[in-house]
């Protein structure tokens, strides 16, 4: 196996860039920015020499000429993409690149050709058939828990010497070294996290965030552009482009995601109903549930496995509900005193009595209230 030290980028890592040259806006938007490293100015942008030249061609080319030569950039921006794990994510994302007329492939380990034929997605079940195909993206969609057995069983020899290889897992220290660890030191690496899903990101994507990082993508031009034609397709979106690295990305997911999905778990094992008395806030946690709830399970178990700034949000977690209950209970000594000594002067507390009920086993869901009252009075 290749070892992680031999497997440096040879190229520039974001890591290494002084902070001033994090990426301008308008770069996101230019077919064919020149390398990362050069801050741009909007008005002197390799676009708009682009533009400048078309320009300057048309007092001698016939009438159409510029928009043949428009046809022709537009035609190469757009780019070939296998996705590989063409569950419910890859195929949420499929949608809206397809829609942006790039070239879609897929692959998963489930037969979905009908739904891909519909998406306007070639289906391949052998993932060497895919690679054949030679896309200048793969884009890995996987759990994040099946991606390393994935990643392991793919042919890379069977893809071009330089492929893009992008991942889309909800943490991102564990994929960045996977593929620094696996893939060929050719290949570019992006890692990216759109913060935003089926359930989130169903009536579009503007405002949204997607957090990206480029990992190790090699200086020539066509590398660059291919990299930010890709990041291109978030941001046509109106996503909101946040340039992070992954370590820093996993420390804010767990304190926000994680903790997010935590609450929408818990709360699903109460099992909420609306009420007709909802309160806006009542209405947010149900909201909550469903956003949640709808995610895999492996989702959330790869949340917290791949991400080892969970585990210390979940205990903190359990010490906030630890010293709430306690708070609580603090008062509820007071009201245990006044009984004692309310006695003592003439009043009755004998109906007020705390109900706690047990907890169920196996991580089973609290019983519905109502049964809960009718064991207590039994
Ligand atoms: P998921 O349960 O995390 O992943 C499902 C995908 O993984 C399917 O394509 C499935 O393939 C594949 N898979 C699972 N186990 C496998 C195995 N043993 N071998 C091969 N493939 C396996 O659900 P998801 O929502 O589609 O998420 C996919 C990725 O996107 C995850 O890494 C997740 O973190 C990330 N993501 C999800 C969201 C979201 O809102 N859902 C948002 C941002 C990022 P088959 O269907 O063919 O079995």
């Amino acid at each position: 196996m290749l070892s992680l030290s031999s497997l440096q980028p040879s190229t520039t890592s974001r890591s290494s860039l002084p902070s001033n040259s994090l990426p301008n806006p308008y770069r996101r938007f230019s077919l064919s920015p020149p390398p990362h490293r050069l801050p741009l100015n909007p008005l002197t942008s390799s676009t708009s020499h682009r533009r400048l030249r078309i320009h300057s061609l048309d007092a001698a080319q016939p009438f159409d000429y510029e928009s043949q030569i428009s046809d022709r950039i537009a035609k190469s921006t757009k780019l070939k993409i296998g996705i590989i794990g063409f569950g419910n994510f890859g195929q949420f994302l499929a949608k809206t690149i397809v829609r942006q007329g790039h070239t879609v492939l897929a692959h998963s380990r489930s037969d979905y050709s009908d739904i891909a034929s519909k998406l306007g997605v070639s289906f391949f079940s052998d993932a060497d058939d895919l690679c054949e195909e030679h896309p200048e993206v793969i884009l890995v969609c996987t759990s994040i828990i099946s991606t390393e057995n994935v990643l392991r069983s793919l042919p890379l020899q069977r893809l071009k010497r330089s492929t893009l290889f992008v991942d889309v897992l909800s943490v991102k220290e564990f994929p960045r070294s996977l593929f620094m660890q696996i893939l060929p030191v050719d290949f570019d690496i992006l890692c990216t996290h759109p913060m935003f899903g089926p359930e989130s990101g169903k009536d579009g994507w503007t405002g949204l965030p997607f957090v990206y990082d480029r990992v190790r993508v090699g200086d020539e031009e066509s590398r660059v552009s291919r990299c930010d034609r890709f990041l291109e397709i978030f941001a046509k979106e109106g996503c909101r482009m946040v340039e992070m690295l992954c370590a820093e990305h996993d420390r804010h997911a767990a304190g926000s995601q994680f903790i997010t999905h935590t609450m929408g778990r818990i709360l699903e094992k109460l099992r909420l109903d609306a009420t007709p008395i909802n309160t806006k806030g009542y209405e947010t946690l149900l909201n909550l549930v469903e956003n949640t709830a709808s995610d895999s399970f492996d989702l959330y178990y790869g949340l917290f496995m791949y991400n080892k700034n969970a585990m210390e949000q979940l205990e903190r977690l359990d010490l906030a509900f630890e010293s709430l209950k306690k708070e609580l209970f603090g008062h509820l000594h007071e009201v245990l005193r006044k009984q004692l000594f309310g006695k003592a002067e003439g009043l009755d507390f004998s109906g007020e009595r705390p109900v706690l009920s047990k907890l169920p086993h196996n991580g089973a869901a609290l019983p519905p209230p109502s049964e809960t009252l009718k064991s207590e009075t039994n």
